[in-house]
């Protein structure tokens, strides 16, 4: 007698099935990427560890994933010949959400109505459970390769599930069946003309092969060919066949804004496939945040853990393929190895000048990619020393001269006042307050220019990067603003900063009421119609920086 334990869903899993089969989305059919997708990472994971134990294929060496239709009796079966998991991989993996955006996806789903569900599921990584958007019972029957026990876990998604042991003659000889016990609404996915058209759509390029079973006892019909796309020339991808594929990798239901194709050849060969995605990644500052540039050797997938770019360009997706590395490559080797470094200095170069050339050609494409990713890219200037001047040029900034169009240094250069020898910033929390600013009357009065950051990684940033085309950075609010050099425009308030004799006396007379809260207290050109403001001494940190520090308990 076998027995049936039955397991509480973590709350945060019940929270997340209860969203999922109370809101209503749009498209439905991102269940089944997302069940392909799980589909094809077991393949593939299994394909790795077959790599040292050639003996876990058996007499099965080939990935498969199978999708068989039951009009009848309603269900869709999804079948793969992958690892499979054990009983605590199962408890683990179906019952638990082990990552930390989830609490941030639910807000953000309870925010979004339904609206954008769909993506939101992709992005946020929460696959298996989209499966209960369509079904009211789900079983998962699971052999993992290499084992003689199978599993059977089972739920209708309604805050508990049971796990049991089962015959192996009732489980597949390796991998998962997943079946899905359709609700009325979901029967379009029993019919066959549906469901290839979906696969083809969604998942037409994962790198293993699909097919379709049109009912139980039918010959399988393969509708994917498992061929990876980044193996094919460019001249012949379509736009369609990239944006499916980035849709795939980068679980994003966006057009990228970028896809960058080539291979390298030459001492290192490699092939690289990635994409800028077209919206904003929900985790994009969380500091675990990973790159998600997954490697490959010849075909086999390695790990998405190699560290294939710098950290600022953490938002791109895609993968890299070679035959340079041995299949049993470690997480060591990989970590020293000359061909990965090669690759994250060749990519990044190929990344950079993509964008460069986004910007040239189609500026619109890139002011949403600098809005979506800038403050990210921005971190390579403190981070990457030997890009910085190629960083500083690619980078926007709202600045006084237009606060709605961000620009772009080299205009800013451009534009400069006789005289004027600094790129002026003015850093704080929000544009407006800055706008505001008393700090900005004397710049004002003399129509200079004044960068104005917002980004928290501005004020880190302008502190390490001593100059643009031999400009200094100078932060208005730090020492003195020194534009005595630069003629003030004709109609702008004139109060006389020169030190007269009763200007002196009430400047004694301040510092010595201050005395020690204040370093010291000066007459200035900054000022045209306020009269007084708080500056920070010439060298060390600006105002900004000095609230950040203080905010971060240093
Ligand atoms: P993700 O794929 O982002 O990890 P999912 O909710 O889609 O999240 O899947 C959760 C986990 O369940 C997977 O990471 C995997 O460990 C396991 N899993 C799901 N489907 C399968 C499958 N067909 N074969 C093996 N493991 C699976
Ligand atoms: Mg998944």
């Amino acid at each position: 007698e076998m027995s049936v334990e039955k397991h509480v869903f973590e709350a945060d899993v019940a929270k997340l099935l209860h969203l999922m089969v109370h809101s209503v989305y749009s498209d439905k059919n991102v269940f089944l990427r997302e069940l392909i997708s799980n589909a094809a990472d077991a393949c593939e994971k299994l394909r790795y560890e077959a790599i040292v134990a050639p003996e876990l294929l058996g007499s099965d060496p080939t990935p498969r994933i199978t999708l068989t239709l039951d009009e009848d009796s309603r269900r869709l079966i999804v079948e793969d010949n992958g690892i499979g998991m054990s009983r605590d991989e199962l408890v683990e993996s179906l019952g638990t959400i082990a990552r930390s955006g989830t609490r941030a996806f639910m807000e953000r789903i309870e925010a979004a109505q339904g609206k954008d569900g769909a993506q939101l599921i992709g992005q946020f990584g929460v696959g298996f459970y989209s499966a209960f958007m369509v079904a009211d019972n789900v079983d998962v029957v699971s052999r993992r390769a290499g084992s003689d026990k199978a599993w059977h876990w089972t739920s209708d998604g309604k805050g508990t599930y049971t796990v049991s042991a089962v015959e192996l003659a009732d489980a597949p000889a390796r991998g998962t069946r997943i079946t899905l016990h359709l609700m009325g609404d979901a029967k379009i996915y029993t019919s066959r003309w549906t469901v290839e058209r979906i696969v083809k759509d969604q998942s037409g390029h994962v790198p293993v092969p699909i097919s379709v079973i049109e009912k139980p006892g039918a010959e399988p019909a393969q509708v994917a060919d498992g061929t990876a796309l980044w193996t094919k020339q460019k001249s012949e991808i379509s736009k369609e066949e990239y944006t499916d594929f980035y849709r795939g990798v980068a679980g994003q239901y966006d057009e990228p804004a970028l896809t960058v194709h080539f291979r390298a050849e030459g001492r290192h060969e490699y092939t690289a496939l990635a994409f800028v995605p077209g919206s904003k990644p929900f985790d994009l500052f969380d500091p675990d945040r990973k790159g998600r540039m997954k490697l490959y050797v010849k075909r086999v997938f390695i790990t998405d853990e190699a560290e294939l770019l710098p950290r600022y360009l953490r938002f791109v997706r895609g993968l890299i393929d070679t035959a340079d590395l041995p299949l049993n490559v470690s997480r060591e080797m990989i970590q020293e190895s000359p061909l990965i470094a090669s690759i994250r200095k060749g990519l990044t170069n190929r990344i950079l000048t993509s964008i460069e050339k986004l910007a040239e050609n189609e500026p619109e494409t890139f002011a949403k990619l600098w809005e979506n990713f800038g403050s990210v890219i921005k971190e390579g200037i403190y981070e990457d020393f030997e890009r910085r001047s190629q960083l500083l040029a690619l980078s926007r900034f709202r600045t006084t001269a237009s606060d709605e169009k961000p620009r772009a240094l080299s205009d800013y250069v451009r534009d400069m006042k006789e005289g004027q020898n600094a790129v002026y910033y003015l850093t704080g929390d929000n544009l407006a307050q800055l706008k505001a600013s008393p700090q900005l009357e004397g710049f004002r009065a003399r129509g200079i220019e004044v960068l104005l950051l917002t980004d928290p990684v501005d004020s880190f940033w302008v502190t390490t990067a001593p100059d643009f085309e031999g400009k200094p950075f100078k932060s208005i609010t730090q020492g003195a603003a020194d534009l005595a050099g630069v003629a003030k425009q004709k109609d702008a308030a004139t109060p006389s900063p020169e030190a007269s004799p009763s200007v002196t006396e009430f400047v004694n007379f301040t510092k010595a009421t201050l005395g020690e809260a204040v370093s010291d207290v000066r007459t200035s050109d900054r000022l045209t119609e306020s009269a007084v403001c708080l500056v920070a001494a010439e060298h060390g940190p600006d105002r900004q920086l000095q609230k950040m520090l203080q905010g971060a308990g240093r």
